[in-house]
């Protein structure tokens, strides 16, 4: 199929090399001409695993290109992917004029009939908008909505094996269009999901919003369980060997971040106050995130006194979750802000997000490109994302380098008797080991 994408950011770029490895012919389509330019010299703007392979290839087949010029990428496109991105606007509803701005320009350069798709996340009610754009068009356009469940960090093995697939339409014809588009990757006996296009809207959100719900479910418990002297581990074993309740998102830590579940629950919340229905639930997930979002910071100022000023802290990890160099809403920069609107030092390292944080922070940090030359000389070492090589380092070392021995973990990714044997004040989410 002829396939143009637009929006190349984590899910546009991943949806073309995919769709283009399985042998169609994609064209990306961004505004953002520095992007397409260093994709177009085989850069990669994004770290994601696998994706450079992928990209290599189909541009080398010819299957796979990139452009700003609108007319080619559009023109004699048969199914178009709108993948732009939806930021939360102030009240916390979405800014849809990426979204609509895409639906305008494929109006503006699209030749024939073709199947017009919504692969960002909106609001429900966003395809209705996107129909109006398209009324009184010359050729007939399918509107479907299929919102992507990918996450950064594994994004390719989750598109090309989706657990499900979502596909919202009222037209024969988009249901025909995107089974057979999605039919590669559900070989394997996952299913596809036909549906309105409200159904397809409200579960994107519905999916992540519950998600978030559980990370502040967990969070909230490990706050009390500190206040009763309890241990957020030892309850969490009970929790996820129940199978009703299931293992994943119960881990307690410094709050969820990202692209995503920050603006989904916003946008949720959102949607409910405006068909008067109140989303207490998420409101309450919010609002326990914004409070955990700060709990490094509380314990550092209770660790040291009234005042940070002066103090250096070593941070480990910026990006909002391993694997990925994304660190939109990340917990590590509400805690970074704290520390520098209270006059902290603050040295930083991550294997892959320096570039991101430099976009955020420039000069007001420092950035170091070993783990180990970051805790020199520091007052204490702060834990911010899980990456793998932070699971067994030498602590030896760290506390050679350090000026105290303490560590905030906002991961929970040591053990407090291991931590404390080595000689460290240890502060982790959920369970009292260091007053
Ligand atoms: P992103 O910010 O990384 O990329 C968006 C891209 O769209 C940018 O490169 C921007 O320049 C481009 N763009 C904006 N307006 C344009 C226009 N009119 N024409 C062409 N290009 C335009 O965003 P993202 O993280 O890929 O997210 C895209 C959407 O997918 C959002 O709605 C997001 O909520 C949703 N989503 C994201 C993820 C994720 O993990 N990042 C997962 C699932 C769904």
């Amino acid at each position: 199929m002829r396939i143009c994408v637009v929006g190349t950011g984590y899910v546009g770029l991943v949806a073309g090399a995919c769709f283009s490895d399985s042998g169609n012919h994609v064209t990306c389509l961004d505004v953002d001409a520095k992007k397409i330019s260093s994709l177009k010299e085989g850069k990669v703007p994004i770290f994601e695993p696998g994706l450079d392979e992928i990209i290599h290839r189909n541009v080398k087949a010819r299957r796979l290109s990139f452009t700003t010029d609108a007319e080619t990428a559009i023109g004699p496109a048969k199914v178009l992917f709108i993948a732009v991105g939806t930021p939360s606007s102030e009240d916390g509803s979405l800014d849809l004029k990426f979204v609509l701005g895409a639906a305008k320009t494929i109006k503006e350069h699209l030749h024939g009939s073709a199947v017009v798709v919504l692969k960002s996340t909106v609001p429900v009610g966003t395809a209705d908008k996107v129909r109006d754009i398209f009324k009184g068009f010359k050729h007939t356009i399918d509107i479907v909505s299929n919102p992507e469940f990918l996450k950064e960090g594994t994004a390719i093995d989750d598109f090309l094996r989706p657990e499900r697939v979502v596909i919202g339409t009222d037209t024969e014809n988009g249901k025909r269009v995107m089974g057979e588009l999605y039919a590669p990757y559900l070989r394997s006996g996952n299913p596809i999901f036909f549906m309105s296009n409200r159904s397809a809207e409200l579960a994107k959100y519905a999916a992540n919003s519950f998600l978030a719900m559980k990370i502040s479910f967990i969070n909230d418990l490990a706050m009390l369980s500190e206040k009763t002297n309890a241990d957020i581990r030892e309850v969490r074993n009970v929790l996820v060997t129940d199978s009703r309740i299931g293992k994943k998102f119960l881990y307690p830590g410094c709050g969820y971040g990202g692209s995503c579940f920050p603006k989904d629950v916003k946008a949720l919340i959102k949607l409910g106050k405006d068909f008067d229905h109140p989303l207490e639930i998420f409101e309450a997930t919010e609002k326990v995130n914004e409070i955990q979002k700060k709990v490094i910071f509380n314990k550092m100022t209770k660790h040291f006194g009234k005042s940070l000023r002066n103090k250096t802290f070593a941070i480990w990890g910026l990006a909002f979750k391993p694997m990925t160099d994304d660190m939109r809403e990340a917990p590590s920069v509400d805690l970074i802000n704290l520390l520098l609107d209270a006059g902290a030092h603050v040295r930083t390292y991550d294997p892959v997000a320096m570039e991101e944080a430099k976009k955020i922070f420039a000069n007001r940090i420092e950035y170091f490109n070993d783990a180990y030359e970051t805790v020199k000389g520091c007052d204490a070492l702060a834990l911010m994302t899980e990456w793998n090589e932070f699971r067994s380092p030498d602590f030896d070392m760290i506390k050679k380098d350090l000026k105290t021995p303490v560590i905030f973990d906002g991961r929970n990714l040591y053990e407090p008797q291991t931590l404390r044997a080595h000689g460290f004040q240890y502060y982790c989410i959920g369970t009292r080991t260091a007053e």
